[in-house]
């Protein structure tokens, strides 16, 4: 290994190369702590041409390269599993200046998705995809990821957001997209190929991104069901409103945790809770309240109409970073549903889980105006997850679900990619992956395997 390290070191300093066992180890774990691989090294370029030059030199000593950014993924996407050499963005961190007329910013692949956000708000605008993982997550590992979020419902995914990028092919070339004009169909959408692509056709080391003004009212609403099939009807009538800027679903077993986690009461109760957040020029209250005035809830609302009380009805859904690994690694199920689905794909997933795991404990959370729900099952060994998992994924094809929504494929969920894409366009993107990497070293374990 003592050549390969050499080069590597000639490109980014000795300083950024690391092969301390303590620190691979702790680098080649998911974030849940329940997938494990091995790495050889472990590079910090520090810049694109960096990142291309050692892209070059493992292709050509036939090495594989994983590819980190925040290292959040739910799907083990940053797991090697070829003694890898694990290539992080964490010095990638420029932040260009915010371009106000335009709404946009050129930002490092390495920057976090909170240094974005306090960027953008201090040139009074905001970024439209938000999630828990803030402090950790990237923008390059959101892009390839083409992570959703919080305020999907109201902005779309990192798709709607990535107007221009950089990235390192896998043959140490470099392309820059880019482009001064809000509308260019010049050519094949190159930016488009990237996102999503969760690092297997090159890496992204910057992108441009677009902005949004920031509204000047917010309410925010918590509301509790008796009934799942009425949480959902309720949720359709505001996902379909022009202000509507959050809505989340949480079970009642998941806000019950979080009320015992944070010591504070749930904000109301019922078996199924709805968080609803309507954001505008004009103060949408009022509009909120003839929503929930006909809806069919289970006690009076919650309601936030200030900072601070927007804020504390976010608590309960913040709190589920925690939640899910108050047991342990939870096994997490990432699924999108038709809405119509929800209500049964609920009750028979739970009692899927009683069947294969009896003490375990399933919680239901997510982002119900996209149809995309995270499913964690708590108290569940590995035994019974290699049992639960394949029937889980055959129960959301069933309901005419995707098994991956934004968490992605990564390494977990290849062996289901046949379930949710048919041969001709698995060939397509095998195609794709040939042209770009044709010995297929870069995140050789992520999408394909
Ligand atoms: C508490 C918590 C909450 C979350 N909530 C959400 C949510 O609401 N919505 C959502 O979509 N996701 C969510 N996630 C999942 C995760 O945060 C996202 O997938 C995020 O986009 C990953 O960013 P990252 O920088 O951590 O990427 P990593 O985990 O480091 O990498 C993710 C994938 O992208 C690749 N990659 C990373 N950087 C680059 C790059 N520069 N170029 C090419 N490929 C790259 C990696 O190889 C890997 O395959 C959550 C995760 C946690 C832990």
């Amino acid at each position: 290994m003592t050549a390969p390290v050499d080069r590597l070191s000639a490109i980014v300093g000795a300083a950024h190369v690391s092969t301390d066992p303590d620190v691979l180890a702790g680098r080649s774990v998911d974030w849940t702590g329940r997938y494990r691989g091995t790495a050889r090294a472990l590079v910090r370029p520090g810049s694109a041409e960096e990142v291309a030059a050692v892209l070059k030199a493992c292709r050509d000593d036939g090495i594989a390269v994983t590819v980190q950014g925040g290292r959040t993924s739910l799907v083990a996407g940053t797991v090697p599993e070829h003694d890898d050499v694990l290539l992080s963005t964490e010095r990638l961190t420029r932040i260009g200046d915010v371009d106000t007329v335009e709404r946009q910013v050129r930002v490092e692949a390495g920057v976090t998705l909170a240094d974005l956000q306090r960027a953008a708000a201090g040139a009074g605008l905001l970024f439209g995809v938000d999630l828990a993982a803030r402090d950790s997550a990237t923008v390059g590992g959101m892009a390839s990821t083409n992570a959703g979020g919080l305020r999907t419902v109201r902005y779309g995914t990192m798709g709607a957001q990535v107007v221009g990028l950089d990235v390192a092919l896998p043959d140490g070339s470099l392309v820059h997209r880019h482009s001064h004009v809000r509308h260019d169909n010049t050519g094949y959408d190159l930016a488009a190929l990237f996102v999503g692509a969760e690092g297997t056709l090159g890496i992204i080391t910057a992108v441009d991104l677009r902005l949004h003004p920031q509204p000047a009212h917010r309410v925010t609403a918590v509301c509790g069901f008796a009934d799942l099939a009425a949480l959902v009807g309720t949720g359709r009538v505001l996902r379909d409103l022009e202000c509507i800027a959050a809505l989340e679903l949480v079970d009642g077993l998941a806000a019950g945790l979080a009320a015992e986690h944070l010591d504070t009461p749930a904000p109301v109760s019922g078996d199924w809770l709805l968080l609803a957040e309507l954001a505008g020029e004009s103060d949408p209250t009022e509009r909120l309240a003839a929503v929930l005035d006909t809806a069919p809830l289970a006690g009076p609302a919650a309601v936030g109409t200030d900072p601070a009380g927007c804020q504390r009805l976010w608590q309960l859904r913040e709190a589920m970073a925690e939640v899910v690994g108050l047991f342990g690694p939870p096994v997490k199920f990432d699924v999108s549903l038709p809405l119509s689905a929800i209500p049964a794909f609920a009750a028979d997933s739970s009692a899927l889980i009683a069947r294969h795991a009896p003490r375990a404990l399933p919680i239901l959370f997510g982002h119900v105006g996209e149809g995309n729900l995270h499913l964690n099952v708590l108290r569940c060994d590995a035994a019974r997850e290699g049992s639960i998992y394949p029937e889980m994924m055959e129960l959301i094809a069933s309901h005419h679900g995707n098994v991956s929504s934004e968490h992605g494929v990564g390494s977990r969920k290849r062996a289901y990619l046949p379930m949710s894409r048919q041969p001709a366009d698995i060939a397509v993107m095998r195609t794709v992956k040939a042209a770009l990497d044709p010995t297929g070293y870069l995140n050789p374990a992520v999408l394909f395997g």
